[in-house]
């Protein structure tokens, strides 16, 4: 039996670069996406060499126009890709007045706008086959306002709301839905993203969260979030949430909003 292709965002390093080495090994050909065709070119020879996989690869910034609307055509066009792995993101450092526009534009759309565009150009594919999954690359840091990220934070809220939705439109149709929410792992993204001092020994190891976030993958776990350790903890937190769902939409303001 053949396996789908996986279509990887943000393959050249880190997380990205680590599901591309772990989907290769299962025997999955790759489709590896990011801006350093360099790097991309070095991982797709590598692991085409080691796991005897077919590696193609789109170099593209995903902030550009005409470069993420060429990966949202291969995503519509070809059929053999059926796992978008949804990483490529990055960190935004500084406070929120210090911030140029132009960075807050930039991270914005990467984290969230390129995300749903390509999980919007795959899904109706997927759907139509009834099959096919979507991961999206979360953080822990949106759900904690009080990290003092709030834009990076924002836009990864928006990534675990968006996944949510999406798991329970397109799961009844067949396709499995992943959001994976890492804490601090020990990639480039923090000297990218200006934070120079962070100390990458007291984080993650990349290897650990990728794999642990496939344990997850095939449990078709919703929300995947390697480094809590309480799982009782979010299925408390998601309970608490779902407890007020049915009690939004009243005639009646609540009482304690009476006029004084
Ligand atoms: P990373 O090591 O900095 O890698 C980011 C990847 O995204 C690189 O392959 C980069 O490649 C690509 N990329 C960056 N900007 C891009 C653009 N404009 N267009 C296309 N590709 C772009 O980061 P990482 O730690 O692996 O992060 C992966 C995901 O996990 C992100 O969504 C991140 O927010 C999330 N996450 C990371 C952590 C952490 O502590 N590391 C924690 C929580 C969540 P090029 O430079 O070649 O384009």
């Amino acid at each position: 039996m053949t396996r789908p292709t996986v279509l990887i965002t943000g393959a050249s390093t880190g997380i990205g670069a680590t599901y591309a080495d772990r989907f290769a090994r299962r025997g999955h050909d790759l489709v590896l996406v990011a801006r350093d065709t360099a790097r991309l070119e070095a991982l797709a020879a590598q692991l085409a060499a080691e796991a005897g996989v077919a590696v193609d690869i789109l170099t593209a910034d995903l902030t550009r126009e005409a470069d993420i609307a060429a990966v949202e055509a291969r995503l519509r066009d070809d059929a053999k890709i059926e796992i978008l792995i949804n990483n490529a993101g990055a960190g935004l450092g500084g406070s929120f007045v210090d911030q140029s526009a132009e960075a807050v534009r930039g991270n914005v759309a990467l984290n969230t706008t390129a995300v749903v565009r390509l999980a919007h150009a795959i899904a109706p594919r997927l759907v139509a086959a009834g099959t096919g999954s979507i991961v999206n690359l979360g953080s822990v840091v949106g759900l904690a306002p009080e990290f003092g990220m709030s834009v990076y934070g924002a836009t990864k809220a928006f990534v675990l709301f968006l996944s949510q939705g999406l798991a329970l439109e397109l799961g009844p149709k067949g396709v499995y839905v992943q959001a994976v929410l890492p804490a601090a792992t020990g990639t480039e993204l923090w000297g990218r993203a200006g934070m120079v001092g962070a100390d990458l020994s007291g984080m993650m190891d990349v290897n650990e969260l990728v794999d642990a976030a496939l344990v997850g993958f095939d449990r078709r776990e919703g929300v995947t979030i390697p480094t809590l350790h309480e799982g009782e903890l979010w299925d408390a937190f998601d309970d608490a949430r779902k407890a007020m769902v049915p009690r939004f939409a009243q005639l009646l303001r609540a009482d304690r909003y009476a006029a004084a």
